[in-house]
């Protein structure tokens, strides 16, 4: 690991996530994209899974890790205190029903 190949720029921003002070980051914020601290990065890269072609297999899925979240649903208002992903706050999130009458319409 050669970190001396890695330029830093000096940046002023928060977290996007937990709201975390970033003072360097590895790249130049554009302004329009929210950016997030190491640990909310690796935990975002961590969640997301690579996925394969398309085609939906059904089934279910069991080691599906919870992210406690303080969020309502978009739809009927319901409070939401976990979600499969971590909402971003730029996307409306939905309630396991309102989620399933969304997929199932
Ligand atoms: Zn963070
Ligand atoms: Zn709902």
């Amino acid at each position: 690991m050669d970190q001396g190949n890695r330029q830093m720029f000096p940046v002023d921003v928060n977290c996007g996530e937990c709201g975390t002070h970033i003072s360097e980051l590895p790249f130049q914020p554009s302004g329009d994209r929210p950016v997030y601290c190491t640990e909310c990065l690796r935990a975002r890269r961590n969640s997301r899974r690579p996925m394969g072609g398309g085609g939906g297999g059904g089934g279910m899925r069991r080691e599906r890790k919870m992210y406690d979240v303080d969020a309502q649903c978009a739809e009927c208002g319901a409070q939401i205190t976990q979600l499969p992903f971590m909402p971003t706050g730029d996307r409306p999130v939905y309630c396991a029903s309102c989620n399933a009458a969304r997929r199932a319409a």
